[in-house]
């Protein structure tokens, strides 16, 4: 066995995080009275994707970022709605929307008889918490490590510091970085020097540079790997 150790991304990594933002913005368009459209959806997606682009490159927090794509937003399509309000209730309907990505489970129930499993996730810990907790994927992964618990987020050293101290007999030999994200999770792995495995079912390019050892388009192709 090559990496005993696996971390995983959660959103668009093991969970649709994209079906799960729209289901639960229409749960906002549901409580508000907004008339839901595609054209709405992709003016709250713009401002959701500016805000969290924010975050990544450490620019302002996660609680800023929440609040701030929702003024933006509400700003733009020029209503007069509470954007807290309208966060709080995109939270909640994030919270209960759990959308697998193709062969998740499958791999992930295969994986745990004999590889320990982890999340490693930037993500509002209310939000990735009650998401876990309601997933088929919760009995098979021993620890969820969220960047709010964690004090760091990915892809900063500081964050996989955490993580190691939190796993007893990890090594940066015998774990892999699983995710989607050039920004956070390759990143992250190039800046810890540990190996890292991309998803990128939608063949996107790497123009960061970054160093990749394993690319799957599938997360069924993970079993060969690891
Ligand atoms: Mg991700």
């Amino acid at each position: 066995m090559r990496y005993p150790y696996l971390l995983f991304d959660a959103d668009n990594t093991l969970f649709n995080f994209d079906e799960a933002n729209a289901y639960a913005f229409k749960t906002v368009c549901d409580a508000f009275s907004l008339p839901y459209s595609q054209e709405l959806y992709a003016c709250y997606k713009k401002h959701n994707r500016a805000a969290w682009d924010k975050f990544d490159r450490g620019l302002a927090t996660k609680e800023q970022i929440v609040i701030e794509r929702y003024v933006n937003f509400l700003d733009e399509i020029g209503s007069s709605l509470d954007p807290i309000e309208c966060n709080r209730v995109q939270l909640e309907g994030l919270g209960n929307a759990v959308f697998l990505l193709p062969h998740a489970l499958e791999v992930i129930e295969t994986l745990f008889k004999t590889h320990r499993l982890f999340l490693v996730t930037n993500a509002v810990a209310p939000v990735q918490k009650s998401r876990l907790a309601k997933s088929p994927l919760a009995p098979y992964i021993e620890q969820a490590f969220i960047s709010e618990t964690a004090g760091a987020s990915k892809p900063s050293r500081a964050y996989f510091e955490y993580v190691f101290a939190h796993i007893d007999g990890i090594t940066k030999e015998n774990c892999l970085v699983i995710g989607d994200s050039l920004a956070t999770d390759m990143q992250g792995a190039n800046n810890f020097s540990l190996p890292c495995c991309r998803y990128n079912p939608k063949g996107a390019r790497n123009d960061k540079g970054l160093r990749i050892d394993h690319e799957i388009t599938d997360l069924s192709e993970l079993l060969e790997i690891v």
